[in-house]
């Protein structure tokens, strides 16, 4: 799979742009429509995926969506995904999981070494720590590709777990 990443926006919102064997898909279309096209050139878009829609992820969504004719969250158009409700952030927080690369894009669910604010309206500690114990049965050599800032590993986070249940349980 061929991931580009684009950092889009006041908030350096993370956009990918990935490749699979069927099309394009861009995920978290932040801002900046007319960049985002030029990356894609005439590449076909299957769809848009959004991890969660707090506005610093979905920025250039409707533009992107009529200029592509594509419909976001089209998750039937894309083979081998999984699609993983990870709460906790927002209750709209979704994990996209390709198991056959053993890649996550988890948007704000976890960034490297923290995970995502609880304090927003629709976060929740407890939906928080339900997520981090559905994360933690996958391949720990999966790759995660977040919202914001560098990719991690779920080894990784895994090792920071206890002190991120310890934050969240109090
Ligand atoms: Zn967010």
């Amino acid at each position: 799979m061929n991931i580009k990443c684009l950092t889009l926006g006041p908030l350096k919102t993370n956009c990918y742009i990935i490749e699979v064997d069927q099309g394009t898909i861009i995920i978290d279309p932040a801002y900046n429509a007319d960049l985002i096209q030029k990356e894609i050139g005439n590449n076909k878009i299957l769809t848009i995926l959004i991890t969660h829609y707090h506005f610093d992820h979905i920025g250039a969504l409707k533009e992107l969506e009529t200029y592509y004719h594509v419909k976001a969250q089209d998750f039937k158009k894309i083979k081998n995904m999984i699609v993983i409700p990870t709460k906790g952030h927002s209750l709209d927080s979704l994990t996209f999981y390709f198991p056959q690369e053993k890649i996550m894009f988890c948007g704000d669910f976890l960034f490297k070494n923290t995970f995502g604010r609880t304090d927003l309206p629709g976060g929740n500690n407890k939906q928080m720590l339900d997520s981090l114990e559905k994360i933690s049965k996958y391949p720990l050599d999966t790759v995660l590709y977040p919202g914001h800032g560098e990719k991690t590993t779920l080894s990784l986070e895994l090792s920071n777990f206890p002190e991120y249940k310890d934050y969240l349980l109090k």
